[in-house]
């Protein structure tokens, strides 16, 4: 796949938003992923193919060169740790909140703090950065849970409008970080196929939408 250029994208909402932008770029997509079971998706270009994989895995594609590009929330970019990779365009989509949360009624007490999460990375350095103890539990999904079964005192999440936190009794706590999509490359391909990346990445980066 060496001529190709390839661009890693997860389905749903990050490919939704990313759509107009690879418009931008001359770039579109012969399937839609949504209906299509194909990993792999020509496009109008030959030598341009989108690979669409779990969102949590764009990072390891683009830094291990299986993809040259990559589209990925900044989330998903801290707790993989960025190795390998370029982060070049925040592209503005997809945009939400890193968070703690807990219960409404939750206060901060002394002692060592459980915290679920699937963002284990991300809450560990937190977490040290404050100065405070605790035990991080990985989950895969649902981290809302914790609280209420009494696995965790809090969990660390995405927030978009904060409706799933309140309908399971939790408010949000304190803010980590801001979360948008970012346009990543693998480092060897931004040199080796330098010409064609660069003119993708400045269209794309042309098209975002400032607010
Ligand atoms: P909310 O609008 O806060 O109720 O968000 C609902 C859920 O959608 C959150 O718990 C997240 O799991 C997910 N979510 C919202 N925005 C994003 C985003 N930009 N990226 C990834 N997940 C998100």
């Amino acid at each position: 796949m060496n001529n190709v250029i390839t661009i890693a994208l997860s389905k749903g909402r990050i490919f939704k938003e990313t759509l107009p932008l690879l418009e931008a770029a001359g770039i579109t997509p012969k399937d839609d992923p949504e209906t299509s079971r194909k990993l792999i998706l020509d496009t109008n270009h030959d030598d341009v193919k989108l690979v669409i994989i779990r969102a949590t895995d764009v990072p390891t594609y683009v830094q291990y060169g299986a993809a040259d590009l990559g589209v990925a929330g900044k989330d998903v970019l801290m707790e993989h740790g960025g190795e390998g990779l370029y982060e070049l365009v925040d592209l503005n989509i997809a945009r939400c909140k890193l968070m703690t949360a807990g219960l409404n009624d939750y206060q901060p007490g002394e002692g060592r703090l459980r915290v679920a999460t699937k963002f284990v990375n991300v809450a560990r350095q937190y977490f040290a950065e404050q100065g405070k103890q605790v035990e991080v539990i990985k989950l895969y999904g649902s981290m809302e849970l914790g609280p209420i079964v009494g696995l965790s005192d809090l969990i660390v999440d995405v927030v978009d409008t904060g409706n799933t936190l309140k309908a399971n009794g939790l408010k949000p706590i304190d803010h980590i970080a801001d979360v948008s999509s970012r346009l990543v490359v693998n480092r060897a391909s931004l040199k080796t196929k330098h010409d064609r990346i660069q003119t993708i990445v400045d269209q794309m980066s042309k098209a975002v939408k400032h607010d």
